[in-house]
């Protein structure tokens, strides 16, 4: 190694370390209070979609069937693979006993379907309430359908988790039961964080281009067909919300690429670039791969720019994606950042994102909904990202919105939709500025 190299690779540490150090001392606003998000069975909408051999039965209350119901009544390609098995007052008040009652609608739903080959059962508030022991239903039931059906349970209670940790709880479950990756084997990429087939798709074939060909998806598009997992894995995150799974995955061995996450092309080169390194690509030849899709995602965003350049962005919290989407659109496009709120902040899983924020941005975690609100009022951004719940409200205050929850419904990640992931927020902007004329 050259001196020069020795120098850049010294003077590389300090500017890591001082942003680590920044980053340390940036104050984050943490809320507790009343908030505005959904519960973790929305991920259910998604996860049915692309499990196509999963069943998802929510032991829940009338409300969680009409939020299912009516959450995947926007849904085109909607699909009988989800229900609510519905408690009913007598299983509330402890009149019947609730394990026998699941026990028959299970019995009664695997007979009719023999194509579901998983079972989820997914706790709800009105289970926890009545501490319904859904682990122990999952494995009374297992015993008996195994092995035409893997029964597992996780929980997507509005007590517990928020919108996308349904998803985490989900993925979490089936972690334990991935086979093991053999001590021996070569090192393998574990993608995690559910996709849409398309994206999916197209990572693959640039993993492929890059060399690396032994690559596992979880979840996998049939939810028996479970990715190995063992000290020779290395996975890399596709979703910011998968602090649980993550923690299950070190659990069996495998350990984290760390990378910013892949939105835009600077997002997505980098997700790449890591994962690349981690298995010892030729530097130059990860260039030469990503080259043309990420010179289409930067022309695409340049023809993007000059609308939301320079324009005022508050994400309340909602989803765990507003970190890395609040970096795309500060570093990628030229907004804005005034505050950036999340449910949850994993520093470790974002350090790499936390590290582009100005100095300015104000972080929140958790929720006060009310005086996030005063905040909003005060700092009248250009557009604010939140739930559908707040978003009607706010517009009629003369705020700008986007629905938080159309950005975990479209494809987003990737070169080819960094485009269409800026225009989310190009629309709201401009359906403003032709209602203002
Ligand atoms: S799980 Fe809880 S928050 Fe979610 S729909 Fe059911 S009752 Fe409502």
């Amino acid at each position: 190694m050259s001196v020069a190299e020795i120098l850049e690779g010294c003077a590389a540490e300090v500017t890591r370390d001082a942003r680590a150090a920044t980053e340390a001392q940036r104050p984050i606003l943490r809320e507790r209070g009343q908030r505005e998000v959904f519960c973790g069975l929305t991920g259910i909408i998604w996860l049915h979609r692309k499990m196509q051999d999963a069943f998802f039965l929510v032991v829940g209350s009338r409300t969680c069937a009409h939020l299912l119901q009516s959450a995947a009544g926007v849904m085109i390609f909607a699909e009988p693979r989800f229900a609510t098995a519905i408690m009913e007052e007598r299983d509330l008040a402890g009149m019947v006993d609730a394990q026998d009652e699941l026990d028959r609608v299970v019995n009664r739903l695997l007979e009719r379907r023999p194509d579901i080959k998983t079972l989820f059962l997914v706790g709800s508030c009105p289970s926890e309430v009545i501490k319904l022991d859904l682990a122990k239903a999952a494995q009374r039931l297992g015993a008996v359908h195994m092995p035409r059906v893997r029964i597992l349970n996780y929980s997507g209670s509005g007590i517990e988790t928020t919108f996308t940790q349904g998803e985490d709880a989900c993925l979490a479950a089936l972690v334990p039961v991935m086979p093991a990756l053999p001590a021996n084997a070569p090192k393998e990429l574990l993608i995690v964080g559910s996709l849409p087939d398309i994206v999916e798709d197209q990572f693959l074939r640039l993993f492929a281009q890059l060399g690396i060909d032994r690559i596992g998806v979880l979840p996998a598009r049939n939810a028996r067909d479970l990715p190995s997992v063992g000290a020779n894995t290395r996975y890399l995150l596709a979703q910011p919300f998968l602090g649980e799974t993550a923690m299950a995955l070190e659990g069996r061995g495998a350990r984290r690429i760390e990378a910013m996450f892949p939105f835009g092309a600077e997002g997505t080169s980098d997700w790449l670039r890591a994962a690349a390194r981690e298995f010892g690509i030729d530097a130059a030849h990860v260039e030469q791969v990503i080259a043309p899709a990420r010179a289409r995602a930067s022309r695409a965003l340049a023809n993007l720019r000059p609308q939301l350049e320079g324009k005022r962005i508050t994400f309340l919290p909602d989803s765990q994606l507003e970190v890395p989407l609040a970096r795309f659109l500060q570093d990628e496009l030229g907004m804005e950042l005034v505050e950036v709120g999340t449910p949850y902040l994993h520093r470790a899983h974002l350090a790499r994102e936390l590290d582009r924020f100005g100095p300015n941005v104000r972080l929140s975690e958790g929720q006060h909904v009310e005086r996030q609100l005063d905040r909003v009022r005060a700092d009248r951004p250009d557009i604010t990202v939140c739930g559908l719940g707040l978003a009607n409200p706010l517009e009629g205050e003369g705020l700008t919105t986007k629905w938080a929850i159309e950005l975990v419904f479209s494809p987003i990640h990737g070169f080819d939709q960094a485009a269409d992931l800026a225009e989310l927020f190009a629309r709201p902007l401009r359906r403003r500025d032709m209602l203002e004329v």
